[in-house]
């Protein structure tokens, strides 16, 4: 007898991170036995990173949520539920009781509709992830706005690149990056800004490093030495929260030093004159400003030179997290437009920007309108809704009653975590669509457990602006997230909108609802150029490069809109002296991803293979430290403390700075953090707080 089983190869997406590399699944037994690149995927150029071939274990981890749960609190505060579907539900354990996706999704419609009779449509809020396919997202969102009729509908951009979309916008009127990743080829010179690319985009760093290495032309900007400023020209440590003030000086030295494309100015830009003499009156703008701040003098040098190879060669800038998760986020944004609107490194080949998207669908999930400010398309909503951290407050105060979290773990990845469980524990109602029992499904009445990215069929827009259609690797009886809302909504007696039986009729709507960007991507277009995508906006062709002619502001001129650094933290205790001290208060603390994790870890975490090389998140801090801090240390800001961290020590890290990851709930890192978020769009400041260090080990007893 034959028992050799017949391998299949399925052509798909990672699910990772925002890069979007294409995949290939060898599948036996409907079970991914191996995943690879293939020698000619456009976007992976034959190699993934370790959690895009390892990190698949999680599809068929023992904890998955298989049936949904309802939470046995829950029901002993709605009585009548409780009483009403009592026959359909069953004992799962202590905490939980079980049922089918029909009584859960019947239930759940039912205390929505109590609420919403009660306290009125806008006591509903909807807060989703972007893990998920853009069908899933924009269903949330029409769920959200028309089916239960609230416009708070938001997604994890809020965490991330928000300010990316917020400067962008302001300024050449698309939140999005404006080439191809293979246009890193063409390029003569690359600046990377607060994005450790190595780890949290490798194969985009790939690129970035093939081209250092032969050009020599790279400048990294980071508060530590990452990995890829090996590979540097520049190696350009700043101290915390001085990337506007950074950006600035590069424009003023561009300006004072007449290196700016006169007539790409002219022609494809407004409100010039009024930057030019603002920003060069600025003190702070100089870069001779540096010569006084302590331990960063070089940069008075540094930067202008960085500023005049990137004015004179055709350059590109990529940036991560490091630039939007501060206070003045968005302001940094638009100071990186505005280097490109003055150099004319925009609109054409090998010259750009590239917000370095975080979650392998953040784009898509903002495409397809989940924010409270944008309908899809980034058309105006008929009424805007709160953001996130509006969200929470919200639900503190007792406006919002009830909350849907698709795919997010806002118990784990937002700041102020002590405040956030508060706020949810006021709720009448928490709905969970996900993978696993992350820590917000842990905190939720209704879990409904769905397909994950390697199950089903969706679209996927990566941080390039590439489509691509991901096929299923594996069956799964599992619904999918767009399923769940549409059972949801005809529950609630909405089937006009919801009339959905299939990924793409949802798809074929988003056509025509945004059909400046997608009308022309019909899924038998998408399949066929599986392998290359297409990049948006797409009608008879795709379009790999934006703002060839003009930039998608109203008037297709690009604006200046000038942001003067505002002195504080770091570099002002510098200048005042009180910076370099002894004591173990007054820590700067950044934080940041891992190559082996992503997010939450709520997949990687399931991967043994990845697990193994960063099981919990380590603290690194300089050498000087070692004989301070020994082994383990506690945190502790003005908001809270985190658990106990192993230290590691580098002389990446600056005297007196701090660096950790956070993809473990354990560690509760995201307690030290507070409100404090960018000014315009709320997005937390995750890359400084000021902390102190409690040694909890021998070295701090005996020294
Ligand atoms: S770089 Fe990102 S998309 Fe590519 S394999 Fe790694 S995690 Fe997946």
């Amino acid at each position: 007898m034959n028992d050799r089983v017949e391998a299949k190869e399925i052509e798909s997406v990672c699910t990772y991170c925002g890069v979007g590399c294409d995949i290939v699944g060898v599948v036996e037994k409907n079970r991914i036995v191996k995943v690879y690149a293939a020698k000619d995927g456009v976007v992976s150029q034959g190699k993934l990173c370790i959690k895009g071939k390892y990190g698949y274990d999680f599809v068929e981890a023992a904890d998955r949520i298989r049936e949904p749960r309802i939470r046995r609190r829950f029901l002993d505060r709605n009585p009548e539920l409780a009483e009403r579907f009592a026959e359909r539900l069953k004992p799962l354990d202590g905490e939980w009781m079980r049922t089918d996706l029909e009584t859960a999704a019947e239930l759940a419609a039912a205390k929505l509709e109590e609420i919403r009779q009660t306290h009125g449509p806008k006591s509903f809020a909807a807060v989703g992830g972007a893990r998920t396919s853009c069908e899933s997202a924009y269903a949330f969102q029409k769920f959200c706005r028309e089916t239960m009729g609230s416009p708070h509908v938001d997604n994890c951009a809020r965490v991330c690149h928000s300010p990316s979309l917020k400067g962008m916008r302001a300024t050449i009127g698309e939140g999005a990056a404006t080439n191809p990743y293979n246009d890193i080829y063409e390029t003569e010179f690359m600046i990377v800004i607060g994005s450790n690319t190595l780890e949290a985009h490798p194969i985009i760093a790939n690129r970035i490093v093939d081209m250092a290495r032969t050009h020599n032309n790279l400048a990294v900007i980071d508060v530590r030495r990452t990995k890829l400023a090996k590979q540097a020209k520049y190696n350009c440590v700043i101290p915390f929260e001085a990337n506007l003030l950074i950006l600035n000086m590069m424009a003023y030295v561009i300006l004072d030093e007449e290196l700016y494309d006169k007539e790409f100015v002219a022609n494809r830009t407004k409100n010039f004159e009024e930057y030019r003499e603002k920003i060069l009156k600025d003190p702070t703008a100089d870069p001779a400003f540096f010569k006084k701040v302590e331990g960063y003098e070089y940069l008075a040098k540094m930067i202008p030179n960085i500023a005049r190879e990137y004015a004179v060669k055709r350059s590109m800038i990529f940036w991560g997290l490091g630039i939007t998760e501060h206070l003045d986020g968005s302001y940094a944004v638009m100071a990186l437009t505005h280097l490109a609107l003055l150099t004319g490194n925009i609109g054409k080949t090998g010259a750009g920007l590239m917000p370095l998207r975080g979650q392998n669908n953040v784009q898509g999930a903002c495409d397809m309108g989940c924010l409270p400010y944008y309908a899809p398309d980034y058309q105006p909503p008929e009424e805007e809704g709160l953001m996130t951290p509006q969200l929470i407050d919200a639900m503190e105060k007792g406006t919002i009653k009830a909350l849907l979290n698709m795919g997010e773990d806002i118990a784990h990845i937002h700041p102020n975590l002590n405040k956030i469980d508060k706020a949810l524990e006021n709720l009448e109602l928490l709905m969970v669509q996900e993978l696993f029992m992350t820590g917000i499904a842990r905190k939720a009445d209704i879990v409904i457990g769905v397909k994950s990215a390697y199950e089903k069929t969706g679209v996927y827009i990566n941080a390039m602006r590439r489509l691509h259609l991901s096929q299923p690797l594996v069956e799964s009886d599992l619904p999918d997230d767009w399923e769940v809302l549409t059972l949801l909504a005809r529950k609630l007696g909405d089937e006009e909108n919801f009339s959905f039986e299939s990924s793409e009729d949802v798809w074929n709507e988003v056509r025509r609802v945004a059909p400046r960007r997608f009308s022309g991507a019909a899924y038998f277009r998408l399949e066929r150029h599986r392998k290359r995508g297409m990049q948006w906006p797409i009608y008879h062709e795709d379009t790999p490069i934006l703002h060839l002619l003009d930039f998608r502001t109203e008037d297709g001129l690009g604006r200046f809109v000038y942001r003067p650094w505002q002195q504080r933290g770091m570099v002002e205790e510098i200048l005042r002296g009180v910076f370099y001290r002894e004591s173990l208060e007054g820590y700067y603390l950044t934080t940041g991803r891992t190559l082996a994790h992503y997010n939450n870890a709520a997949q990687t975490g399931r991967s043994e293979k990845l697990d193994a090389r960063h099981a919990e998140d380590l603290l690194w801090a300089n050498p000087e430290e070692e004989n301070r801090f020994g082994e383990r240390v506690i945190l502790r800001s003005a908001h809270g403390e985190c658990e106990a961290l192993k230290v590691a020590y580098s002389d990446a890290i600056r005297s007196r700075t701090l660096y950790t990851t956070f993809h473990h709930a354990t560690s509760r890192i995201n307690a030290l953090f507070g409100d404090e978020s960018d000014e315009l769009i709320l997005t937390a400041r995750f890359k400084s707080v000021k902390v102190e260090v409690i040694p909890v080990g021998e070295a701090w007893a005996g020294s």
